[in-house]
Formats: structure tokens, C-alpha cells, sequence
């Protein structure tokens, strides 16, 4: 019986697993009730987590392309591994280091990131490496380090929900994408407290809302313009708390000073007796609380979006007030640890940057090297994406815990870039849509079947247990990463073990901003996770931050005048609706895991639509509608309900199609793709593809 965590979202359940027998030695999910997160609870994801241990198309021997017929055959891992460290030794002598690149992701545990960051600057010796993190929460992060100094997604307990007075979701669906956290709203309003669900749709967690506005797709931060005019404008400003915390409020008077509440429901459709209920209710709370999601951040404006309802906390002089204050919800599941330790272009462990000399000699010295040798900050996920096989580009690219084809923007354009290498290497579990494209296909170890640590959305840090050995034949991606860096000559070795590559990750952390310096394995067993920061084993960690001070240099958080600008691409004559994109209940991300568990219900994307704009374009319930863009278009049916805005329509993007069709305009500050809103055009298709099961056909660019 081991004690672990839920394989998908950042909430990170607590789960127990026990050997259920069987011939393919298959794994029971139990509750672990004493876990405080999720108090034994776990949505059916969680439950049936156990279904892809042993699953037929699990990879359990390294596949290479084969020259004469194009196919991926079995091979052996030193064939393999000897394959890929040739062909990058000779592509880095022709053409550079920065001809190879590498890609992580969000779902890789935090001594996998530490890692690959470390063997990408220090084995390869490339500036390349970017992570799918860029597409989750990046402009809240953006956002949390201007204004507060630090980027920790909540930077308070989720239970403080409970305990709040009211609670602002913006862009959140709680109930479906968590549903274990729902319960923390459901207890909230129990107390008397009230929830308040900014989205397009009305959604399950809408539901449990005392109110709901429904903006159109890319105006929340006109509506956060708005509310903040409201708030000054009534003396709801905590002006004590204001002139002794923060700095910058001035200029966001001046620039909120222009919206009032007719203007912002002319921009965002949300009717100004609504925003004036809001302003009303929050100006007359104790305590509020702010919680932004991707529906906020996800756009080409989203670190200023988040920056705007950070200027509303602020204002009310919530940050740092016990169970208040503002909040990002991060999507997957190492999120936050995945963006603290060297994945992402611009930043070495312990969220240190790493064009900061510093920071380079503290961490170059940890892992044995010169911090001359390191190289610089490289491209963002898109730009890097962007750039492959084109001239000046990397030429060679090795994906770790990424399905690209599916969950990048404008996925034909990407898909093509990925066409254009001259070596592809996934290292996967199953063959994705991304790994089937790959030149070389290593078969790695899930979640039970290997140690390691994650950092939650509230920034505890867990341990994932292993509770079963791996199938013949499949490693680590920490064997992977090894064995090709002992393959390039690496000047300095890669342990395989997770515990000695966490202590060193705490070295390296050391003094950081996200520092884990005092964590251990034993300890996080016996506390249940520990907070970081923790920079000593006898620090007891931070489960709260803000209380006396912020993360900047004065100690001061920072508001940002920020203005309303809009999605990149506006409805016209020929895309005449907003498209915005989502998850479902049953599915997890690019479905590489989920849509392969028999339990869980695998339909196919559906484009959601309002009844009356069914009508007019002519299609019942059901019915195949093709959606396009200026990208793309997809095939699929048609869900008619009253619960969206008339004027936007939605698509799940768990399954190739959706993000053919999505925009890649980025947020110039979090290089954040605008995967929330663009604009679509439908057309009905007499042919019904609606019968259950049926997958409907992917019409392409
Ligand atoms: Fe897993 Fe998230 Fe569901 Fe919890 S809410 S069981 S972590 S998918």
C-alpha cells in the first residue's frame, strides 16, 4: 500500500494504491483521507488513474524510423541512445548547440525539470529549451512577479476559500477541471459567504454561483477597469493600506477614471447594474478573495488582465490579509514546480533568471562548471516551436512529457515546423500524436511507477510515490536524460536517482526565490507537503505569504496602470464568432493519458453553441457542423445549449482539431499564445456524425 498523488492536475490529490494482482500486475486507487488537500476525494480521473498500467499501446521498447520504409521499428535502448547522441554531437560540431533544442513539460516532477534545464545548458550546451508550462499560467506568473515580486500561483492554502467572504472566480471552472476543490466553495456559501463566476459560460461551477457574469470572450479586463472605477468612485479604496504597501496606485486612478460601467458593458456585455452589484458587494466585504484561471490569462493581453484584478485586491486592500488577497488557479500538474527549476528559456533553478551573473555563478557552482559556459536566455514555447527547421533555427528537437501536435496554437503551422527537423526524439509513454511523428520514440516510466516530487497550486511540495515496478523494457526520463548526457561527454555526470537530484535541486534553490533548500523526502512524508519558501530544514515552511511584506526590493507591491485593448482577432463579415477553447470532466489536457483509460467517456470534440445562434445558421443539436478560422477548420457536432453566449461558441482541446484553429498571437510579456479567443465562422453540414462513439473527421488547415 503506498501513499501517492493523482498523476493529472495541479490539484494533486492524495491517493492510496495497492496491488490489485492480476497478470499485468494492475494497480488499485483508494482514498487517502488524511491528505488535507482533497480529504480523501477524487474526481474520476483520479479514480481510474490505474488504467493505463499496462495498457496495450503502452511502449515498451525504443522505436526508430526506419530509413528504407519510413516505419518506426523496436530496437534496442543502447541503439537508441547511441542513434541520438551521434546525431546531435554531429549537428551541435556543424551548426552549433543552439541547433538542438529541447521541450519539457508541466507534468514532469520537479527533479525531471531540474534536469532536463541542467542537461539542456550544460550537456547539450544550448540555449534552447522551453516547456508547454508557457501555455498554462505564464501570465499569471508574469503578472505575480511584477506586482508582488514572486510567482506563486496561490500564495495561501486553497482552503482559505472557506474561509473568505467572497470569493471572485475570473476564467475558473473549478467544478470540472478540480472538482475535489468545489467543495471548498459549496463550504464558503454554507458559511455565508458569497461566490461570484466571471466566463462566457455558464458552466457547473457558475452553478454554485450567487453571481454570475458572462463577458464577452477577451474583455476581463475591461470589466476589472470597470470594477475598480466603481470602487474608487464609492471610497471603497483602502487608502491606509494603500500608501503603507504599495506604490503605483496614482496612475491606475487616472487610467480606471474613463470606465465607467456603461462603457464597460458596452466592451465586455456585462450590464452595468451587474457590475454595480459587484462593486457593491465586494465594497462592503471584510475579506475578498480573487482567483484568476487560463479564461483570464490564456490571451494575448492575459499578464495585463491578471494585473488588473491584482490592481482590485490591492485596492481593497486584500493581499497579504488573512484569507484574502489574489490568487492564479494553475492547470497542470506540476505547474508551479515545473516553472521554478530551469525548464523555462529564461530561468535557472530556485526561479533564479538566468541572465542575472549571480544567479549563474551560484547555480554553475552547484553543478560543477563555469558560468561562463552557461549559455543565455533562449526562445519562448511558440517562438521556439516557431523557429524549427528554419534557417537560424534549431534543426533538432527532444520532447519530454509534451504532446505538441495536439496542445500547441495554430497546430498545423507547428506541426509542419516539426516536419521541417532533421532529428525528432519524444520520450513518451504511449505514441502520442507527437511521439508517431518522431524519428526516435523512447518508452518511459508513469506516475506509479517512479519517485519524485511535485508543487501543488498552492505551492506544497508532494512526493508521488512508486508503487509498482515499470514493464520490461521502459526506464525514466532521468535515464534518458543520462544516457545521452554520458553519450555527449557532459563535463559533469546525471544521477538517475530522485532523491539525490532533489537534494541537489535544494543546493541549487538555495537562496532563490522558490528556494527548497530545507525539504526532503522524510519530510514531506511526515508533514504532508511542505510550502516553499523553506530554506532550512528547520524553517517550517510558508503556507502564507504577504503577511509583512512583499517579494520586491522596498518590500512594496507594484500596481500597473494597465488599459483594455482586446483579443488580436475581432469577429468580422467572415468570422463572425468568438471561439474559445476549454477542458471537459473526463479528459485531462492533450489526452495522450486519458482518452487511453476505458472508464473514462472519449467522444470526441463538440462545438458548443447557443440555441439562438443554432438557428441562425441553421443546425439542431447534434448535427455536424464544420468550424474555421484563418488557420483551420475542424468537423464536429454541434452541442446546443442556453448556458453560453450567443455570440461565442466553445471547443474542448483534448483531441487533435481544436488547436488547428486556435490563435498564436502572443501576450508580450508571458509569450502566452491566445488560445482563449478568436474568430470562427460555422457552417451546418447535412450529414449527422452524431451518433455515440463516432470521432468526427479533422478536416485540416
Ligand atoms: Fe486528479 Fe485533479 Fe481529479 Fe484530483 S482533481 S483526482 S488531482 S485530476
Amino acid at each position: 500500500m503506498t501513499n501517492t498523488h493523482c498523476p493529472y492536475c495541479s490539484l494533486q490529490c492524495g491517493m492510496t494504491l495497492t496491488a490489485a494482482g492480476g497478470a499485468r500486475a494492475a494497480l488499485e486507487v483508494q482514498a487517502w483521507p488524511e491528505f488535507p488537500v482533497n480529504e480523501g476525494a477524487l474526481c474520476r480521473k483520479g479514480w481510474t488513474a490505474a488504467g493505463l498500467r499496462g495498457h496495450r499501446e503502452r511502449l515498451t521498447t525504443p522505436l526508430v524510423r526506419d530509413l528504407a520504409t519510413g516505419e518506426l521499428r523496436a530496437t534496442g535502448w543502447d541503439e537508441a541512445l547511441d542513434l541520438v547522441a551521434g546525431q546531435l554531437s554531429a549537428m551541435r560540431s556543424e551548426h552549433g548547440p543552439d541547433s538542438v533544442a529541447v521541450f519539457g513539460g508541466g507534468g514532469l516532477t520537479n527533479e525531471k525539470a531540474y534536469q532536463l534545464g541542467k542537461f539542456a545548458r550544460v550537456a547539450l550546451g544550448t540555449s534552447q529549451i522551453d516547456y508547454n508550462g508557457r501555455w498554462c499560467m505564464s501570465s499569471a506568473a508574469s503578472a505575480g512577479n511584477k506586482a508582488f515580486g514572486i510567482d506563486r500561483g496561490l500564495p495561501f492554502p486553497l482552503a482559505d476559500i472557506e474561509q473568505t467572504d467572497v470569493l471572485v472566480l475570473v476564467g475558473s471552472n473549478l467544478a470540472e477541471t478540480m472538482p475535489p476543490a468545489a467543495r471548498h466553495l459549496d463550504r464558503l456559501r454554507e458559511r455565508g459567504g458569497r461566490v461570484v463566476v466571471i466566463d462566457p459560460r455558464r458552466t457547473s461551477t457558475a452553478d454554485r454561483a450567487d453571481q454570475f457574469l458572462q463577458p464577452v470572450p477577451g474583455t476581463d479586463l475591461a470589466l476589472a477597469l470597470g470594477l475598480l472605477h466603481l470602487l474608487e468612485a464609492s471610497g471603497a479604496v483602502d487608502e491606509e493600506y494603500v500608501a503603507a504597501r504599495t506604490v503605483g496606485f496614482d496612475d491606475v486612478r487616472r487610467s480606471v477614471a474613463g470606465w465607467w460601467p456603461e462603457r464597460v458593458e458596452r466592451v465586455t456585455g456585462v450590464a452595468a447594474g451587474e457590475l454595480r452589484e459587484l462593486a457593491d458587494l465586494l465594497a462592503s466585504s471584510e475579506r475578498v478573495m480573487v482567483l484568476t484561471a487560463r479564461g483570464a490569462e490564456q490571451h494575448s493581453q492575459g499578464t495585463d488582465t491578471v494585473l488588473a484584478w491584482i490592481n482590485v485586491a490591492l485596492a481593497l486592500g486584500m493581499c497579504g490579509k488573512e484569507h484574502a488577497g489574489y490568487g492564479c488557479l494553475t492547470g497542470q500538474g506540476n505547474g508551479q514546480g515545473g516553472r521554478e527549476h530551469g525548464q523555462k528559456a529564461d530561468q535557472l533553478p530556485g526561479y533564479r533568471m538566468i541572465d542575472d551573473p549571480e544567479a549563474r555563478a551560484h547555480v554553475a557552482a552547484v553543478w560543477g562548471v563555469q558560468p561562463e559556459s552557461l549559455p543565455g536566455r533562449g526562445r519562448s514555447a511558440y517562438e521556439l516551436l516557431d523557429a524549427l527547421g528554419t534557417t537560424g533555427g534549431p534543426k533538432a528537437l527532444l520532447v519530454f512529457g509534451s504532446n505538441i501536435v495536439v496542445s500547441a496554437p495554430n497546430a498545423t503551422h507547428v506541426t509542419q515546423r516539426l516536419n521541417d527537423l532533421d532529428l525528432l526524439v519524444v520520450a513518451d509513454m504511449v505514441l502520442s500524436e507527437t511521439a508517431a511523428m518522431a524519428d526516435v520514440v523512447f518508452p518511459v516510466t508513469q506516475w506509479a511507477e517512479e519517485s519524485g516530487t511535485m508543487t501543488n497550486l498552492e505551492g506544497r511540495v508532494i512526493l508521488r510515490e512508486r508503487a509498482a515496478a515499470p514493464p520490461a523494457g521502459v526506464r525514466s526520463d532521468l535515464d534518458v536524460i543520462a544516457g545521452l548526457a554520458t553519450r555527449l561527454d557532459s563535463p559533469v555526470g546525471f544521477s538517475v536517482e530522485p532523491e539525490e537530484i532533489f537534494a541537489e535541486l535544494g543546493r541549487a534553490s538555495a537562496g532563490g526565490k522558490a528556494d527548497y533548500a530545507g525539504i526532503d523526502y522524510a519530510r514531506i512524508r511526515a508533514e504532508h507537503g511542505v510550502f516553499w519558501p523553506c530554506p532550512t530544514a528547520a524553517h517550517p515552511g510558508t503556507p502564507r505569504m504577504f503577511a509583512d511584506s512583499f517579494a520586491t526590493s522596498d518590500g512594496l507591491a507594484r500596481f500597473h496602470a494597465v488599459g483594455h485593448v482586446g483579443a488580436a482577432e475581432q469577429p468580422c463579415s467572415d468570422y463572425p464568432v468568438h471561439l474559445t477553447t476549454g477542458r471537459v470532466l473526463s479528459q485531462y489536457q492533450s489526452g495522450a493519458q486519458t482518452r487511453r483509460v476505458r472508464e473514462l467517456p472519449d467522444n470526441g470534440p463538440f462545438v458548443e453553441m447557443h440555441p439562438m445562434l443554432a438557428d441562425r445558421i441553421g443546425v439542431i443539436d447534434g448535427q455536424s457542423v464544420r468550424i474555421a478560422t484563418r488557420r483551420g477548420q475542424l468537423l464536429a457536432p454541434a452541442r446546443v445549449v442556453p448556458t453560453i453566449r450567443p455570440d461565442t461558441v466553445f471547443v474542448p482541446f483534448h483531441w487533435v482539431g481544436a488547436n488547428r484553429l486556435t490563435n498564436d498571437a502572443l501576450d508580450p510579456s508571458s509569450r502566452m499564445p491566445e488560445f482563449k479567443v478568436c474568430a470562427a465562422v460555422l457552417t451546418a453540414v447535412p450529414v449527422s456524425v452524431t451518433t455515440s462513439g463516432v470521432v468526427p473527421e479533422v478536416v485540416g488547415a
